[in-house]
């Protein structure tokens, strides 16, 4: 099948799943006296994409998406991804929310051949981000690029979300917020403590613009071991460092993808609804395991001769000695030209503009739920507490309490919902449960107009006439 015979079928599919159409969620006027969005989503990222077209099919269709990158830059793909496939297996599914022809593999096979995709191994990174961009025409989201969020303030029942867009600032109003904002969604990647003090243009974090070919012939260290770790360590190599250190703070590299035990419908469904005690339990469990590397991965660092891995190589200090950045580590002294931290993100929500003024009142796992004392991750401690309705909640009940109509849908919510924003092996099964929730609170804050609608409703099915005699 062509693309063009796929790009029928998916018309053809979503017009023959689309019951109920009838729209239902009612027009509601911002200040400006003109209509406000229902739905304003922050990221055409594929959790936003996602979202959005999560809720288009619930007829939640008054809804704009917003990406401060330009068009096709949307998420890590094509600029900070430094591997050179996904990392999920191919046969994952996510965007499509179950319609076959949406797929990647339908995009694959229409795109390539079957062929091609009965022999291809993991889907490269290059394909993944033009498939996002397929899946975006075809559900019709519009997508505003280059406009960027910074700054959320309550504006009546409304929210009034402040953006500049291509340069000019401007404020828009919706009922609701998705934040489909990424890994930085509420907080940042991160920097370790003991690196803080070497020059900036001798470190760098894995999500930064990184000039490798500047790194030929230099020593290389990347701290971390996580599938990043590998992946910027492979590029130093590819681009000719001498010497590519990886530091591994454990004793042993983690080979288990825990993400790999927990993708059955049964947890991603219904992990959210467990208490905090078992949601804690697990999660904490998982995240402190980190994600493991796939093969392709390693094998990629291995065939470099320049490549090491050094493991127990927790990082104590860091200074700068002569031209070098040298690093004391658990087992010993490590020199570097260049460093590379790829440890994850940490969740810091001052550090967000579009938190000021609240991003105290934001509720964190630490300020609702105390853990035995073997379980504890003060690092964990600091995701936000959501709601059932993925809002963000209130730290002191009352002071804002207009944030619950802010819902995250990204890596922060994991403690709270599992994988769920960020994963493309969720994306199926908590996206609809997203959707639902949104079209909840739209559906509840205007019961009153749905009642007084029912009792006004004199549409007539039938007409009732005198039986005419025969
Ligand atoms: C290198 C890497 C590889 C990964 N590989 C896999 C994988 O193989 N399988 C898997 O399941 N997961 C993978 N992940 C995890 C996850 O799938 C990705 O992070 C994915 O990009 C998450 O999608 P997202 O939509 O949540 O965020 P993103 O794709 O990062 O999109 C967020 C968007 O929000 C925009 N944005 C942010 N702030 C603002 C703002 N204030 N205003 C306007 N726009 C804003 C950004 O420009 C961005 O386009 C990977 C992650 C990384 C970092």
């Amino acid at each position: 099948m062509s693309l063009t015979d796929l790009e029928a079928r998916v018309a053809s599919d979503l017009a023959r799943i689309a019951h109920p159409q009838m729209p239902w969620v009612l027009p509601h006027a911002g200040p400006d006296g003109a209509s406000a969005l229902d739905v304003l989503i922050i990221g055409a990222g594929q959790c936003g994409i996602a979202a959005a077209f999560g809720l288009i099919r619930s007829k939640i269709e008054n809804i704009l998406v917003i990406d401060e990158a330009p068009y096709g830059l949307e998420g890590p793909w094509l600029t900070y991804a430094r591997m050179h496939t996904l990392r999920s297996p191919k046969e994952f599914t996510g965007p499509d929310l179950d319609i076959p022809s949406l797929t990647y593999q339908s995009w694959h096979e229409a795109r390539f051949g079957i062929e091609h995709w009965e022999t291809l191994g993991l889907i490269p990174k290059e394909n993944w981000a033009e498939y996002l961009l397929w899946v975006r025409r075809m559900i019709g989201v519009t997508v505003r690029n280059e406009t960027r969020l910074v700054g959320l303030a309550p504006a009546g029942e409304l929210i009034a979300a402040d953006i500049i867009e291509r340069g000019e600032r401007r404020t828009l109003y919706a009922r609701k917020i998705i934040l489909a904002t990424g890994q930085e969604s509420m907080g940042r990647w991160a920097m370790p403590q003991a690196l803080r003090s070497v020059p900036a243009d001798r470190r760098a974090r894995a999500c930064d613009a990184i000039d490798f070919a500047s790194l030929k012939h230099k020593r290389v260290v990347v701290i971390g071991a996580g599938a990043s770790a590998f992946d910027n360590a492979a590029t130093a190599c590819e681009a000719g460092a001498a010497d590519v250190k990886l530091l591994c703070r454990r004793r042993e590299l983690q080979v288990v993808q825990p993400y790999r035990w927990l993708t059955f419908r049964g947890f991603l469904r219904h992990f959210s609804e467990l208490d905090d005690a078992w949601r804690w339990r697990f999660m904490s469990h998982i995240m402190a395991l980190r994600e493991g590397f796939t093969q392709a991965t390693y094998d990629r660092c291995m065939r470099h001769k320049a490549f090491e891995i050094l493991t127990g190589a927790g990082i104590q200090r860091a200074a700068m000695s002569g031209d070098g950045v040298v690093l004391d580590t658990e087992c010993g002294k490590v020199e570097a030209d260049f460093v590379i931290a790829a440890v994850g993100v940490e969740m810091d929500f001052s550090l967000r503009p579009e938190f000021n003024g609240f991003a105290h009142n934001i509720a964190t796992w630490s300020d609702r739920y105390l853990p035995p004392p073997e379980e504890q991750d003060p690092r964990l401690g600091q995701f936000p507490y959501l709601g059932e309705d993925f809002a963000l909640t209130e730290r002191v009940a009352g002071a804002t309490p207009w944030i619950g109509n802010i819902h995250v849908f990204s890596i922060a919510s994991t403690l709270s919902f599992g994988p769920s924003g960020s994963s493309i092996n969720a994306m199926t099964t908590m996206v609809p449960k997203l959707a639902a929730a949104i079209g909840r609170g739209l559906f509840e804050s205007d019961i009153e107009q749905y009642w007084q609608s029912l009792l006004a409703y004199d549409v007539k099915q039938a007409i009732v006439r005198e039986r005419t005699p025969a």
